[in-house]
C-alpha cells in the first residue's frame, strides 16, 4: 500500500462539517470558524518508548493520542472542532492501523472533531496531533488570571495513571491494575471546561502532576497556594495505602503523578455554588483542596497540619 492508498483508506473519511470547506486531499485545509470566535491551537506528541510501549493496544494509542489534545482543550475552555494528525510509521501495518483508527475517530466522533488533515512518513512510531478549538473571543480561561483568596479545585481523582503503572510493573499489589484504564484511556473533561468559562480564574489540565502544574498557575498569575493533601481526591486504592505503608507512593502519584488529566482550576469563593452547579450538570466531580495566597510559593499540609515537600514533577529534561 502506497503512501496516499493508505491516507485515503485510514484517515480520510467523508465530511460531515459544514464549517470545514476544504477537508483532507489538498494542500492544506480550509475551515471557517464561527463569527465572534477565537481559535484555541494545541499540539502534543506521544513517542514510542517515551509515551507508550511497543506492544500497547494501538485502539488505545489512537483514543490516548486524541485524548491528550482534547484535555490542553477543555483546559482553555473551547470546544474542539478540527484535528490533524502528523504520523511516523515503521510499516503500513493494516491491523494496526485500522485499531488506531478507530479508537481515535470513536474519540473525535464523541466530540464532534473532524480530522482535516496531516502528514505521513515511515520512521520510528511517533503520533503528533494538533488540536483546533472555538470560544467565544476573549472567554479562554488561561492559567494567569488566578486571585488571592481564590479557591483551588481539581476534578476527577489524582493519581490512578501513575498507581496503575507502578502495579503494571510489579511496584505495588496487583489490585491497583483497576486503574489502568486512567493510564490507557483517559477522560477529557471538555463539558466540564466548556461550562468554567466565565467562572474560574485560571485553569490548566494536571498532565505532569499537581504540584508542578499548579506550580504553573501560581507563576503565571504572581500568586501563592496552601493545598491540604487530605482535601486531594483519590480513589480506594490510593487512598487504602496512603493510611498504610506505602505513603511515600501514594504521594508522589497524588502529587507528582503525570498522566491524570483532570482539570486543576481557581475561582472566587462566590462562586463556590456556580462550581458546584457545574460539576453536578458535567457529571465530573469537583474538590476543593486549597487557597490562592498573595504570598508566592505552594505550600502542601498532611492531615496534623505539617508542611510536606512537594515530590519533583516529571521533566522530559531533568537532570
Ligand atoms: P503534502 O505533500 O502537500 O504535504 P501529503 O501528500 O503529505 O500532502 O498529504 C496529502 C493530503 O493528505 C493532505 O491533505 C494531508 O493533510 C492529508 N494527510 C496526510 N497524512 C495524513 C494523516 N496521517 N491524517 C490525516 N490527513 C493526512
Ligand atoms: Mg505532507
Amino acid at each position: 500500500m502506497n503512501e496516499f492508498a493508505l491516507i485515503d483508506r485510514f484517515f480520510r473519511r467523508d465530511n460531515r462539517d459544514p464549517a470545514v470547506r476544504l477537508p483532507i486531499g489538498d494542500d492544506a485545509a480550509i475551515v471557517a470558524p464561527a463569527p465572534g470566535c477565537e481559535l484555541a491551537i494545541s499540539v502534543d506528541m506521544l513517542v514510542e518508548g517515551r509515551h507508550f510501549l511497543p506492544d500497547v493496544d494501538p485502539e488505545l494509542l489512537g483514543h490516548k493520542a486524541l485524548a491528550v489534545n482534547l484535555s490542553d482543550l477543555a483546559a482553555m475552555g473551547a470546544t474542539p472542532r478540527w484535528a490533524l494528525l502528523g504520523g511516523a510509521l515503521p510499516a503500513a501495518d493494516e491491523a494496526w492501523l485500522a485499531a488506531f483508527t478507530r479508537g481515535l475517530f470513536a474519540l473525535a466522533d464523541r466530540f464532534g472533531v473532524s480530522l482535516i488533515g496531516g502528514d505521513t512518513t515511515r520512521g520510528p512510531r511517533n503520533l503528533c496531533v494538533t488540536i483546533i478549538g472555538e470560544l467565544p473571543a476573549g472567554t479562554a480561561i488561561t492559567r494567569a488570571g488566578a486571585q488571592a483568596g481564590d479557591d483551588v479545585y481539581v476534578s476527577g481523582t489524582l493519581g490512578d495513571a501513575m498507581l496503575a503503572l507502578a502495579a503494571l510493573s510489579g511496584r505495588t499489589a496487583d489490585d491497583a491494575i483497576a486503574l489502568r484504564s486512567r493510564l490507557e484511556r483517559p477522560e477529557p473533561r471538555v463539558g466540564l471546561g466548556q461550562r468554567l468559562r466565565g467562572v474560574a480564574t485560571a485553569a490548566l489540565d494536571v498532565s505532569d502532576g499537581l504540584t508542578g502544574d499548579l506550580g504553573h498557575i501560581l507563576a503565571a498569575s504572581k500568586v501563592g497556594a496552601d493545598v491540604e493533601l487530605a482535601a486531594i481526591p483519590c480513589s480506594p486504592p490510593l487512598a487504602q495505602r496512603l493510611a498504610g505503608n506505602e505513603r511515600d507512593l501514594v504521594l508522589a502519584c497524588v502529587l507528582a503523578g503525570g498522566d491524570d488529566y483532570e482539570l486543576c482550576f481557581t475561582a472566587p469563593v462566590a462562586a463556590r455554588a456556580r462550581v458546584a452547579g457545574i460539576a453536578r450538570e458535567a457529571g465530573v466531580p469537583v474538590s476543593r483542596i486549597g487557597t490562592i495566597t498573595a504570598a508566592p510559593g505552594l505550600r502542601i499540609r498532611d492531615e496534623r497540619g505539617a508542611s510536606i515537600a512537594p515530590p519533583r514533577a516529571f521533566d522530559h529534561f531533568a537532570a
